[in-house]
C-alpha cells in the first residue's frame, strides 16, 4: 500500500489515504518520496478550479526521491538513484511529439496529479523517461520545486533562444516567479520584477531583478513601455494586459505560464505594428528538465523554500492559499 494524503472532494482538507497501486508496469519506476514542493497548480486541482480533477486527488508534482523499484523496460536508471518527477509522469513515446522531444505536448501525456496519484505520499510512480536524475551537486533537499516551477520558467528562455543581451520581465514573484528571476539573471539578461506585494521588492532584487515595478499600477507599467523583449506572466489573475503588451519592444513576447482563466483582451494592432507575440507553454519535456537541472547546478540556482512536515500538509496549503509562502513550500516526507 502507498500511504498518501488526498482531497476526497473539491476544496476539502487533505486526509490520510492508503491505496494499492497494483503491479508495477514494465515501463514504470517507483520512487520513495523524500520531499515534494507545493505548486499553485496543486491548489487549483484540489479545488477543481479547471474542472478536470478526479477524486480522490493526491497532489504533489515536485517530487525528489530515490528509485525503489524498476519495471523491466525501464532504461538508464538504477535502484537507489535519486530522481525527480514533475507535472507529467508519462507519454505515449511513439507519436510525432514524443519522437521529436516534445513529450510534454503528447496528446496522451499523463499528468502526475490528474488521473494519477502524486507525490504527497511515501511513494509515487512514473514512466521511466519522466524520472529525471538529480545531479549530485544540486542540494536534493531543496531541489523539488525545480521539477515543475523551475522547468516551467526555464523552458521559454531555452525554447525561444533568449539572448544574454535581452531584457526579461517576470510578472508575479511567487513560486514560479522567484525562480524565473534567478534563471533570467543567470542567463545574463536584464531583469524586471513585476510584483503586487511591496514587501517583496528587496528580495526580488536579491533573486536577480535589476528593476522592480508594481504589477497593479498602470502608471508604473506605462513608464516602462517598449523596454522588454520577453515578459513571463506567472500570476493566475487578470492584470492590465494592454499595458503589459505595451511594455514589449518590437518583436517582444508576452508569455503566459500562470493559469489565467479569464480571457485576455488583445488589440491585434498592438501586435502587428511591433511584430509582437503572445504565447504560453506547459512545463517542459524530460530533456529540458534535465538541461534545467544541469544549468541550475552550474549556476547554484535553488528555490527559496519553507519546509513543512507532511503531517502539517493542510497548514502548508493554507499558508500558500493566503499568499504567505516565501517563496515555495516543500513538504518533507
Ligand atoms: P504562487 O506561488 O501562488 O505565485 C503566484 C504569484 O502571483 C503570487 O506570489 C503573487 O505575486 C501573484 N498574484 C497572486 N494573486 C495576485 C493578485 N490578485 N494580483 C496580482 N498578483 C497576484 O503560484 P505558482 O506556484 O508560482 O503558480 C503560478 C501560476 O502558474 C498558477 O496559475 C499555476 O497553476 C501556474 N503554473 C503553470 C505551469 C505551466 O506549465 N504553465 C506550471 C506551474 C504552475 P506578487 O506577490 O509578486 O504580486
Ligand atoms: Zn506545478
Amino acid at each position: 500500500m502507498i500511504q498518501a494524503w488526498a482531497a476526497k472532494a473539491p476544496k476539502q482538507r487533505l486526509e490520510p489515504f492508503d491505496y494499492d497501486p497494483g503491479p508495477l508496469k514494465p515501463d514504470e519506476v517507483e520512487v520513495a518520496v523524500e520531499t515534494c514542493g507545493i505548486c499553485h497548480s496543486d491548489l487549483s486541482v484540489i479545488d477543481n478550479e479547471w474542472g478536470i480533477s478526479n477524486y480522490p486527488v493526491v497532489p504533489g508534482h515536485e517530487v525528489v526521491g530515490r528509485i525503489v523499484a524498476l519495471g523491466s523496460e525501464a532504461r538508464g536508471l538504477k535502484v537507489g538513484q535519486r530522481v525527480g518527477v514533475g507535472w507529467a509522469c508519462g507519454s505515449c513515446l511513439h507519436c510525432e511529439q514524443c519522437l521529436s522531444g516534445n513529450q510534454n505536448l503528447c496528446p496522451e501525456s499523463m499528468t502526475t496529479i490528474l488521473g494519477h496519484r502524486g507525490g504527497f505520499a511515501d511513494r509515487v510512480r512514473a514512466q521511466w523517461p519522466w524520472a529525471i536524475p538529480i545531479p549530485d551537486d544540486l542540494d536534493a533537499k531543496e531541489a523539488g520545486p525545480l521539477l515543475c516551477g523551475g522547468v516551467t520558467v526555464f523552458a521559454p528562455l531555452y525554447v525561444y533562444g533568449i539572448k544574454a543581451t535581452q531584457r526579461v520581465g517576470v510578472v508575479g514573484i511567487g513560486g514560479l516567479g522567484h525562480l524565473a528571476l534567478k534563471f533570467a539573471a543567470a542567463w545574463g539578461c536584464e531583469v524586471t520584477a513585476f510584483t503586487s506585494t511591496e514587501g517583496k521588492a528587496n528580495e526580488a532584487r536579491s533573486f536577480g531583478a535589476h528593476h522592480v515595478v508594481n504589477s497593479r499600477d498602470s502608471n508604473q507599467l506605462a513608464a516602462i513601455a517598449a523596454t522588454l523583449d520577453l515578459v513571463l506572466v506567472t500570476v493566475p489573475v487578470p492584470l492590465d494586459w494592454k499595458a503589459m503588451i505595451a511594455s514589449l519592444r518590437p518583436k517582444g513576447r508576452l508569455h503566459f505560464l500562470g493559469a489565467v482563466l479569464e480571457p485576455v483582451p488583445i488589440s491585434v494592432m498592438d501586435l502587428i505594428t511591433k511584430q509582437r507575440d503572445v504565447s504560453g507553454t506547459p512545463s517542459g519535456p524530460p530533456v529540458t528538465i534535465a538541461k534545467m537541472l544541469e544549468f541550475a547546478a552550474r549556476h547554484h540556482i535553488l528555490p527559496q523554500n519553507e519546509h513543512f512536515p507532511i503531517l502539517k500538509v493542510n497548514e502548508a496549503l493554507d499558508h500558500l492559499r493566503a499568499g504567505k509562502a516565501r517563496y515555495r513550500i516543500v513538504l518533507d516526507m
